[in-house]
């Protein structure tokens, strides 16, 4: 049955393609942004659907539409984004799931958040558990983004017992593939671009802390799945690939995949950069029947492919401002 459906933060790397999967599920989809990190190339393909519709909108104003179902992705994810204006990063989190939630009570809508791995912060528990509580530190450079987050998810349980509306609550690990920003200084999009020019491998630190890297289709089948999961199944759940890497290794890999003559350097490693991060994924696999099936190097390959296509469309890429 054809749905309308509202996504915030619609414009960036996972809103992009989650709309079009929605699309290609037979929805209407509003796609609501600001256009801080996301831009419209992203979502220039689906604008000939008549079934899309773009709204440009800060979610810590108010926005009314008539919908069943609401995806929040709304909020800078990387770290220099999020840092960049670090209160405007607590009020998108915070006045913002206000918002949406009030928007869900009032149409009866069904409403997902995308909530993060950082929430469990510098992880004392491994692989993480959604049973864990965290370890994070509340005035530190990632505060802005763990709280806002974390706070985030309160309201979301707090509208569902206290209004009933019915919540999801999404725990994304490090999620990677085509329409992540070039210039957005994740370690996959820093390390595949410094490889395809042939610069320095940036690696923090001595490259041991570890991620495990999702594949975005994975992340998006899981996201849909949530979302039409059984009444009364609220999360958090863990979306993430378990397959755990170091960082070295990573550029180890992206060195060979693009068959760079790069080199690996070191520098200093930021102020309370994770040491491990691995999702337990039990809980997906039992309520949800997700778990990953793209392979790193087969990901990396297709993301690999996509941004040396935007180098060779647009090499003036990497000046061009994040911020509008
Ligand atoms: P992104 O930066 O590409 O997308 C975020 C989008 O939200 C952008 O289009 C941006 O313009 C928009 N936005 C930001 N603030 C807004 C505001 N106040 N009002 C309206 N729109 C606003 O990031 P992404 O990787 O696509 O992340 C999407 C969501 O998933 C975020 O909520 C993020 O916290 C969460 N997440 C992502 C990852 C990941 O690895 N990609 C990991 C954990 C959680
Ligand atoms: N990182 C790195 N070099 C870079 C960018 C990131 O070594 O050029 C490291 C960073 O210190 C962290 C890991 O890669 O340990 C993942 O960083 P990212 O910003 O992608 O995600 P997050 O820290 O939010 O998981």
């Amino acid at each position: 049955m054809r749905k309308r459906v509202l996504v915030t933060g619609g414009a960036g790397f996972l809103g992009s393609h989650l709309c079009e999967r929605l699309l290609k599920e037979g929805h209407e989809v509003i796609c609501l942004d600001n256009y801080f990190t996301g831009n419209k190339e992203n979502i220039l393909h689906l604008l000939d659907n008549p079934y899309f519709e773009l709204v440009r909108h800060d979610v810590i104003s108010p926005y009314y539409a008539e919908v069943d179902q609401i995806y929040n992705l709304a909020c800078p994810a990387s770290p220099i984004h999020y840092q960049y204006n670090p209160i405007k990063t607590v009020k998108t989190s915070v006045m913002g799931a206000i918002n949406i939630l009030g928007l869900a009570k009032r149409v009866k809508a069904r409403v997902l958040q995308a909530s993060t791995s950082e929430v469990y912060g510098d992880p004392l528990v491994h692989p993480q558990k959604e049973s864990y509580w965290g370890h994070v530190n509340p005035i530190g450079q990632r505060a802005c983004y763990d709280e806002g987050k974390r706070c985030a998810e309160t309201l979301f349980l707090g509208y569902h017992t206290q209004n009933s509306v019915e919540v999801k609550i999404m725990r994304i690990f490090n999620t990677y593939g085509p329409r992540m920003h070039p210039n957005d200084g994740r370690v996959v999009s820093n390390f595949i671009m410094q490889a395809l020019r042939g610069k320095d491998i940036t690696v923090y630190g001595d490259g041991m802390q570890t991620r495990s890297f999702c594949y975005v289709d994975d992340n998006i089948e899981g996201m849909v799945r949530l979302m039409n999961s059984r009444e009364g199944f609220i999360g958090p759940v863990n979306i993430g690939n378990p397959h755990e890497v170091t960082i070295l290794d990573l550029a180890e890999r992206i060195i060979d995949l693009t068959g760079s003559k790069s080199q690996i350097v070191c520098k200093p490693q930021p102020a309370d950069d994770p040491m491990q991060r691995q999702p337990d994924i039990t809980m997906a696999k039992g309520e949800l029947g997700w778990e990953p099936v793209v392979p790193l190097e087969v990901g990396l390959m297709k993301t690999i492919e996509y941004f040396s296509g935007l180098l060779k469309t647009n090499p003036k890429i990497l000046h061009q401002l994040v911020y509008r």
